[in-house]
């Protein structure tokens, strides 16, 4: 072979400056690359193998990558195809860069865009991100061939010369430039490494300089968090004495996504679990996606118990073909999904385009629908056939359910028979299980009475369950307050929801009747506007099955608005509750409320009965405040001294 020299014929003079600015953050993606490249070589070759078109003497197909901390390079053998000189001059010259020159040409003057990073496949050349000079020995499967070596500094001129190289395949070796010099640490090679191939198909071995006896002392394992612990890890001294070196295996057992799911067992899914997201924990459940036809698929969504705190970080990784791309990649997955966690293998992802492409392509819109399909099959199944388990895991599930729901109306209209409520008795029930055990018959909507603090409602909660009805527990915070509108509107009115202090008077009222006269109400009203500070305070006066005197009862409307308002500060100040949303419902079979009502109307009362009607007012006010909302200083200061002045006149 003739040695030889060129130019790769360039125009844009810039063209790796400006490749290596704009990939610059994502860096790592060039051991994507050179390994990603060292895989298909041995593929390739096993595949002509397979159809008779090559003759291959037994081997372990295999990948090395080996990291020289002192001479600076990190370089990577494959025992695949290998290259000719043609092959190289083809291949790398003009092909490789006419993927480099394509990316320039479609994304010149973007610079600033760091959305198109993506996941541009720069393949070869993105060893120039990180090299300052990058040399391949290769030597090809065909019987005969010369091994071939190239090299370039700047990846635009290149020299081709004979290689030494004997075995067959290709090494391709990286200068490493002084500002990658990151990579020259074994544990951020390692962890890069293990980030992309854990579950890479062809055996990946990383071998590094054996540590010095000295060095030994403080090498922590700290910084080895993302190597795996020594336990999951496959060590291999290789022979120290002659190479120096020591040799883990990157790849984990198996990518259990690609097993047939009826041959995986539930410690195979949770083992499997517990290694890829360093997960202790159990998860719940999970679901195995396995999909061939019309796009190939697979892989296996783990619902994680949710810890209150943290409950949106999941964890969503995409394969491609067993290569790492990306942890929750949006477009992918509904937003929704990112609440789970799990690995996801597409092979036929549109990959080598930017992400704000893969946003609009319509196969990956089908990838996502399919997925949450799926989540809602998986869902409806444990409802209808295993109602205990569902139930059980339903706390934990339930926001990212109802997240969901909001977020995705496709999603909704899926799941929504299945959605449930967990109640104060500890059932949990759906909406049409609950009308069905709490409304009258013949209602023509299901009114579900919830609470958001059963500690302070217990008051309600307790006549309501007197009067036999169960309150279903919902969390004050954004998705609950926003699920329970998002229903009530999809519903169309058929579901409602009250919260236990809303409107009940109809639900505990008693039988007898014992009710106060107008005149004596509309005094009653007079005094508890004043003691209440609100001169639009309603007053009724049922017969309550309670030995409460009194309750608050507060618009559900008018109460969501002053919440909303809280939530979303001052642009909304001004839409809180109104005077006239708060009632107050006296309990007409109760004693203190009977000697009120026994005193004379105001005219002809003596002031002392004046009095004695304002400190019952204002006790009765208390008391139903007490069972309604923990009580400001000055109110708390008053009713006690008020009680105080009670008891003494025992
Ligand atoms: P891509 O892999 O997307 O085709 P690359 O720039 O990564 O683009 O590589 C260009 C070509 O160089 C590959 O298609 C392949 O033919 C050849 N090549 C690169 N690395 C190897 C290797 N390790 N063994 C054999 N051929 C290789």
């Amino acid at each position: 072979m003739d040695k030889k020299q060129g130019s790769i014929s360039i125009n844009t003079e810039n063209i790796f400056p400006i490749i290596k600015k704009w990939l610059y953050s994502e860096k790592d993606i060039f051991i994507r690359e050179i390994v990603s490249n060292a895989s298909d070589a041995i593929n390739k070759l096993k595949k002509l193998e397979s159809v008779g078109e090559a003759e291959v003497p037994d081997c372990e197909w295999r990948i090395d990558v080996v990291l020289d901390e002192e001479n600076r390079t990190i370089s990577v053998t494959d025992n695949g195809i290998g290259m000719t000189a043609d092959e190289v001059e083809k291949y790398i010259n003009q092909i490789a860069f006419s993927g480099a020159k394509d990316f320039i040409e479609k994304y010149n003057g973007k610079t600033d865009d760091a959305q198109i990073i993506g996941h541009f496949g720069l393949g070869f050349y993105s060893a120039f991100m990180v090299s300052d000079k990058v040399e391949i020995d290769s030597l090809s499967y065909v019987a005969g061939s010369e091994a071939v070596h190239w090299e370039s500094e700047s990846g635009m001129d290149f020299s081709i010369a004979p290689s030494e190289k004997t075995g067959r395949g290709t090494t391709v070796t990286l200068h490493i430039a002084e500002d990658s010099s990151e990579y020259l640490d074994r544990f951020k090679l390692e962890d890069t490494l293990r980030k992309y191939f854990s579950f890479l198909n062809v055996k990946l071995y990383f071998s590094y300089p054996e540590e010095k006896k000295e060095d030994k002392e403080d090498s922590s394992s700290e910084n080895n968090e993302e190597a795996g612990s020594a336990e999951n890890q496959e060590i291999i001294d290789e022979k120290p004495e002659e190479t120096g070196l020591k040799s883990v295996v990157i790849n984990e057992k198996e990518p259990l996504w690609l097993k047939n799911p009826s041959d995986c067992t539930e410690d195979e899914y949770k083992e499997f679990y517990h290694k890829v997201f360093r997960d202790y924990n159990d998860p719940l459940f999970w679901i195995h996606l396995n999909v061939d036809y019309p796009f190939n698929l697979k892989g296996i969504l783990y619902f994680p118990k949710i810890e209150k705190e943290n409950f949106i970080e999941g964890q969503i990784k995409i394969y491609y073909n067993q290569v790492f791309v990306a942890d929750n990649i949006k477009e992918i997955l509904p937003d929704f999904l990112m609440l789970l966690k799990g690995t996801i293998d597409c092979p036929d992802l549109p990959l080598n385009v930017s992400r704000s492409f893969l946003q609009n392509d319509g196969y990956v819109n089908k990838i996502s629908a399919h997925i949450t399909k799926k989540v809602a099959d998986k869902l409806n199944g444990m409802f209808k056939t295993d109602r205990e388990n569902y139930n059980k895991y339903w706390d934990d599930i339930s926001p990212f359910i109802k997240f969901g729901c909001i977020r995705d109306e496709k999603f909704y209209e899926k799941i929504k028979d299945s959605l449930i409520y967990k109640l104060t008795n500890d059932e949990y029930v759906s909406a049409e299980e609950y009308g069905k055990k709490y409304s009258p018959e013949g209602a023509d909507k299901t009114v579900i009475y919830y609470t958001d603090n059963p500690v302070w409602q217990s008051q309600y909660i307790s006549m309501l369950k007197e009067a036999g009805i169960d309150a279903a527990v919902m969390d004050f915070n954004m998705i609950d307050v926003n699920f329970m509108s998002f229903i009530e509107y999809k519903s169309e009115g058929k579901i409602k929801f009250d919260r236990v202090d809303a409107n009940i008077s109809d639900k505990v009222k008693g039988e007898t009747s014992n009710d106060i006269s107008e005149s004596i109400k509309n005094v009653l009203e007079g005094a508890f506007r004043k003691v209440a500070n609100n001169d639009k305070l309603t007053v009724t006066s049922e017969p309550i099955k309670s030995e409460m005197p009194a309750f608050i009862l507060l618009s559900e409307q008018g109460r969501r608005m002053q919440e909303f308002a809280k939530m979303y500060g001052d642009k909304f100040a001004g839409m809180g509750l109104g005077g006239d949303d708060v009632k107050l419902v006296l309990n007409s079979t109760n004693p203190a409320v009977l000697k009120l009502s026994s005193l004379p109307a105001d005219d002809t009362a003596t002031d002392e009965e004046k009095q004695e009607r304002e400190l019952i007012c204002e006790q009765i006010y208390g008391l139903a405040m007490l069972a309604h909302r923990p009580m400001e200083k000055d109110e708390l200061t008053k009713f006690l001294e008020n009680s105080a002045k009670l008891l003494n006149r025992l």
